[in-house]
């Protein structure tokens, strides 16, 4: 049987390849979960982008002699475990496909089917061919996302190569050195003090704006999509006046929404601080709780601004008429 996986990120196919499934490495791994936990019954995360393979991935699954059960919502990231579903169907195990682990004391056994992309080439001929608009640095830290953190290795060695001393930095949440996401960018501040700019490997301006606007230090993008070597700053100008807008409307807002996830690894169980916070500059807070939070469940309820303590993606992806900032880049502006 042949599968073509394809992963989407920002809404654009990023990875596409074709290999027989059963015969993958994946597939090899996944086999060898479900007989050493003597899983029976399987609960299957895939991402949007895998959906339109899902059959082929049940199918296989199945063929293992288990019973596999979907979890179709839309699945964010490895934040987004459904341990107590999975449980109370009497899943043995989850198996969540494209992110690596985030979730600490999970109730039940997981495996995550990682991806990474094959794009090695691309990124050292980009590299090469723009090394000079590096040069005045002498150190550089690199931080990028899982699919692309088996090339982190060669960008180093160029830039050494280039007399250009480079830092991984450690993460908190992530689970690989130099890796990054939008709610966890600390491997990006555990190098910052040793750095004079940093360099994200990747496409997309959600995880780099986030570097940017939180440490104080250039950021360069080794654009992977459009295989070009580009300083954020432009970017970052854009988005900060953007966030500037948003604060001025804040400012004369008076209900003020603030959004809580019921997501595992999104939700917020300590909002008390931030409501006391909002109502000492005397506005109205209410508390607008949500498994998958979108427009349609708040409409008609009148307020005037969002605040969000879920995933920091919706800052940029909810499409709401009304002005959203995530609570730690407001805070920042308090
Ligand atoms: S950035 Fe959002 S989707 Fe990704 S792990 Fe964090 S909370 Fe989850």
């Amino acid at each position: 049987m042949s599968v073509t996986l394809k992963i989407f990120d920002n809404n654009k196919v990023i990875m596409v390849f074709i290999k027989k499934f059963k015969k993958s490495e994946e597939f090899e791994k996944i086999k060898s979960f479900i007989n050493n936990k003597n899983a029976k019954k399987i609960a299957l995360q895939l991402p949007e982008g895998l959906k339109t393979q899902s059959r082929e991935i049940i199918d296989s699954i199945t063929d293992l002699d288990c019973d596999v059960l979907l979890f179709a919502d839309p699945c964010f990231g490895a934040c987004d475990i459904p341990e107590d579903s999975a449980k109370q169907l009497n899943c043995d195990v989850i198996i969540h496909f494209a992110h690596s682990k985030y979730l600490k004391n999970i109730k039940i056994p997981i495996l995550y089917v990682e991806y990474r992309t094959d794009n090695n080439k691309e990124i050292i001929e980009t590299l090469t061919k723009n090394i000079s608009k590096l040069k005045e640095y002498s150190s550089i830290g690199l931080i990028t996302t899982l699919q692309h953190i088996n090339s982190l290795d060669n960008v180093k060695e160029i830039l050494e190569k280039n007399n250009i001393k480079t830092y991984i930095g450690k993460p908190k949440l992530a689970t690989y050195k130099g890796q990054i996401l939008g709610c966890d960018q600390s491997s990006a501040k555990d190098i910052t003090e040793k750095v004079e700019c940093f360099l994200y490997i990747g496409s997309g301006l959600f995880h780099p704006l986030g570097v940017a606007r939180d440490q104080d230090k250039p950021v360069w993008i080794l654009d992977i999509e459009k295989k070009e070597l580009n300083h954020l700053k432009k970017e970052y100008e854009k988005y900060y006046t953007k966030i500037i807008l948003k604060k001025a409307k804040f400012d004369i807002a008076q209900n003020i929404g603030l959004l809580v996830s019921t997501k595992n690894g999104q939700m917020d169980k300590n909002i008390k601080p931030i409501k006391t916070k909002l109502e000492a500059l005397g506005k109205k807070v209410y508390v607008l709780v949500m498994n998958h939070i979108s427009y349609d469940k708040m409409e008609g309820i009148g307020i005037d601004f969002l605040i969000n303590t879920a995933c920091p993606r919706l800052e940029e992806d909810l499409t709401f008429d009304r002005p959203l900032l995530n609570w730690n880049t407001l805070k920042q502006y308090l």
